[in-house]
Formats: structure tokens, C-alpha cells, sequence
């Protein structure tokens, strides 16, 4: 197999003189460009196969081209395709609404639909300037939450941030997130510490497992002492499981691990199974500080609720829950976290950490992890890159990829480790 085939590298350069030289990378041996996927495997223009390790960031935990949602989708789309954000709802958003309600906490009674993560994020800031009366929100280094302006404006990758941040009207306070080694109670402590000491703050958005940060598990008890740390302080607490939501964990959600509820989940990504929808869902008395609409929403959007994208969601739902997903992703992740933890010997392997179906291998640079994810890509293998640094391989395959396949690509990238360092 050779990768890239000849019409990726046709592809590509068609696609660089057509598209904002910011998007794609493309290098004599990077992208290959995708021609369908189904399950956990990828096939590429050229017909090479590939075993999925991204879920193509963290969308397809049901699989792609999972046959019940695309079933749906499919009849959605020969009903009604598109409805009206805020005037004339459509019978399927009330629908998925309800059901999204089922697989919650009962706390978190009202939601805000939307389309992209970032957009669910936005919500949610909103959502906690109306219930306090103030604007700035705390968040933490390495944290990402997507990057449009609002979800910009807690971002805690530096880099994402500084271009525009004239723009942006106040910066965030971040804390350090803490490691899996950290004590959990002093970790809150010092976060009370610094929190206590702004006035001004409406909220505090974390990731449960910080995802693009690098795959950073927080020590067990820390996000729940942050509950505390935030109802002490009035702050609201948004949890964005936007990368971690569905499964991923080995629960549905990463908060029902440590059984607290934030304010506000921000849910996206999986939830569509790759058809764009995402939702920023909060308890009643935070949410209820939005105005009651009298025909001119406050926060509304043209795809808010989209048909295609709740059938999507209603079915996604069901394949979890039918296949138990959450519990595969558990049992998966229990195995492949013992292999990957023999990886710990390497010299070239500075950290391995991760639950579920979700993991990271530091290495020492982003160059190491750079060259580890092109050999893995040439032997048939999809890893991402990720840490603020780029120095660990993210591994997040779909949920229902089968156990020959993930240990097919974690053999792929033992030998690609062995032959970087
Ligand atoms: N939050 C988290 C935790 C994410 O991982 C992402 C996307 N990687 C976002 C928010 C932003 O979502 P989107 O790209 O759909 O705007």
C-alpha cells in the first residue's frame, strides 16, 4: 500500500490552491483523503484501509456510517430536512429533547440546541452572564473549548488565543489543571484559592478529561471538590463533555463517574454521530435566567434543533444504549490501558494516561509524535496528535471497533515508537 496513493496527492494539490492555507496540512506524506468509513475502518480515494484510532475527532463513537442512523437520517431527509430555529419547532427536536432527558440527570431540565460545540459552548457562557449578573469566566491552561470568539475567550491554549485576543474583551483567569497524581483536595484548594479572589466571575468551564490539552486525566475527586469550590463561590459550573459525552469514559457521561452535576454540559461531537448538532443543557434555575421569549429569542440560531441532526441524535442514542457502548468502551479500555502501560518502559515514552476509550502517549516532542502518526498512517493505522506541545499520540477509536483491530493498531504503534526513538 502506498500512502499517500497517487489521487490523495492529486487531491491535494487541487485543495491547496482552493482552501485558506490555514486548514489542511499537507506534506509530501500527509493527508490521505478519505472515500468512506464504516465502523472503525477507514478507506482512503487510493482503496488503502486504515483502522481508525480518532473517531474522527471523537464524532463517531457509534461507528461511521453506523446503518441505523444513516437509516434515519435517510428517511428524516425525505420528510423534513430543515425546520425553523425559534418560530415553528419541528415534532422531532421535542422528541430528542425528551430522550436526551433520559440518559441526564434530572437536574438538567432545559436545553439550548445548536450545531457545533463551540456554538453549545456560547450558550452556556451566556447562559451563566444572565444567571450572574457578571462576565468573566475562569478556565484552565490547555484547556480547549472550540474557536469561535466566545468559545475563544476561554481558551487555554495560548497559541489559539493571542492573535484575536485584541478582540476579546476580557481575558480568562486560568488555573492549571491538575494531573492524576496530584492530590485532588489541594488541587481544589489552591483552584478556591485563586477563584475566590475575582469578583467578577460568572462561571468556571472545565474539561472532565482535558481532551486536546493532551488527554489529561484530573486526579479522582477533583471535579466534584470544584462542584463545592463552585456552589461556595456562586460560580456556575460548565462541564463541556463535548469530546468526552457518549461513551467515551466508559460511562455515558465523565461526570456520572464522579456523580456530581454541573450547572450547564455542553454535548456535541458523538452525539450527531457526524451529522453537526450539540446542545448546552443546564439545571432549571440557571437556565431560567433567560427571558421568556415573546417572538424575539435573545439566543437562537437558523439550524438551531436541526431535523437531520436530531434523527441523527435519536438514533445514536439508541445504538448506544443497544449495543451498550458505554460498558464496551470500559471493557476495551481496561485492556488496552494495560498494554499501553508496558509502553511506560520506553525511554521515548514519557507518559501514558487515559480511561475508556480514550488515551494519550507522551513522547518527548512533537517531532517524535509527528513521525510515530505518518509511520502509523503508512502501516494503516489513524492516530492524531495532540498536547499543547503536540508531543502525545491521542488514541480514541469508535466504540464498537472490534478487538482484533485495536490490537492490530496498537501493535502498529509499538513498532512505530521502536523505530522513532
Ligand atoms: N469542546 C471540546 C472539549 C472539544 O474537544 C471541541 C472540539 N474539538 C470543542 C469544544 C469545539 O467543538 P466544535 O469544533 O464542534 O466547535
Amino acid at each position: 500500500m502506498k500512502v499517500p496513493g497517487a489521487r490523495s496527492v492529486e487531491l491535494a494539490s487541487r485543495l491547496r490552491s482552493r482552501e485558506s492555507r490555514n486548514v489542511t496540512f499537507l506534506a509530501d506524506d500527509f493527508p490521505v483523503f478519505w472515500e468512506s468509513a464504516h465502523g472503525a475502518t477507514v478507506t482512503d480515494v487510493d482503496g488503502n484501509e486504515y483502522v481508525d484510532c480518532t473517531a474522527a475527532f471523537g464524532v463517531a463513537n457509534a461507528g461511521h456510517a453506523n446503518a441505523k442512523v444513516a437509516a434515519a437520517v435517510t428517511e428524516q431527509a425525505h420528510r423534513l430536512i430543515h425546520g425553523m430555529g425559534d418560530v415553528h419547532p419541528s415534532a422531532i427536536r421535542v422528541e430528542l429533547l425528551e430522550r436526551l432527558s433520559s440518559v441526564l440527570h434530572p437536574q438538567l431540565a432545559r436545553a439550548f440546541l445548536a450545531t457545533t460545540g463551540s456554538e453549545a459552548v456560547e450558550a452556556a457562557l451566556k447562559t451563566a452572564i444572565l444567571a450572574t449578573g457578571r462576565s468573566r469566566f475562569a478556565a484552565y491552561h490547555d484547556g480547549y473549548h472550540g474557536l469561535s470568539f466566545g468559545a475563544l475567550a476561554v481558551c487555554g491554549i495560548e497559541r489559539f488565543r493571542e492573535p484575536f485576543a485584541a478582540a476579546i474583551d476580557s481575558k480568562p483567569l486560568l488555573l492549571d489543571f491538575p494531573r492524576a497524581h496530584d492530590d485532588a483536595r489541594e488541587a481544589a484548594a489552591a483552584a478556591r484559592e485563586r477563584l475566590a479572589r475575582n469578583r467578577a466571575l460568572a462561571g468556571l468551564i472545565l474539561e472532565p478529561i482535558q481532551g486536546r490539552g493532551g488527554c489529561i486525566v484530573p486526579p479522582a475527586g477533583y471535579l466534584a471538590e470544584m462542584r463545592e469550590v463552585c456552589d461556595e463561590l456562586g460560580i456556575v459550573l460548565i462541564v463541556d463533555e463535548i469530546f468526552t459525552g457518549f461513551g467515551r469514559t466508559g460511562d455515558w457521561f465523565a461526570i456520572d463517574h464522579e456523580r456530581f452535576v454541573p450547572d450547564i454540559l455542553c454535548i456535541g461531537k458523538a452525539l450527531g454521530s457526524g451529522i453537526p448538532i450539540s446542545a448546552a443543557i443546564g439545571r432549571a434555575r440557571v437556565m431560567d435566567a433567560w427571558p421568556l421569549s415573546d417572538g424575539e429569542a435573545l439566543h437562537t440560531s437558523t439550524f438551531l434543533g436541526n431535523p437531520l441532526g436530531c434523527a441523527a441524535a435519536l438514533a445514536t442514542i439508541g445504538e448506544l444504549q443497544r449495543l451498550d457502548l458505554p460498558a464496551r468502551a470500559a471493557r476495551l479500555g481496561t485492556q488496552l490501558g494495560s498494554r499501553l502501560a508496558a509502553l511506560r518502559s520506553r525511554a521515548s515514552v514519557l507518559d501514558v494516561r487515559g480511561r475508556g476509550l480514550v488515551w494519550g502517549v507522551q513522547l518527548r516532542d512533537a517531532r517524535e509524535a509527528s513521525a510515530v502518526i505518518k509511520r502509523s498512517l503508512a502501516a494503516g493505522v489513524i492516530f492524531l496528535q495532540s498536547g499543547a506541545d503536540g508531543a502525545t499520540v491521542a488514541i480514541h477509536p469508535p466504540l464498537v471497533i472490534e478487538e482484533p483491530q485495536l490490537q492490530r493498531a496498537i501493535d502498529v504503534l509499538e513498532r512505530a515508537i521502536e523505530e522513532v526513538s
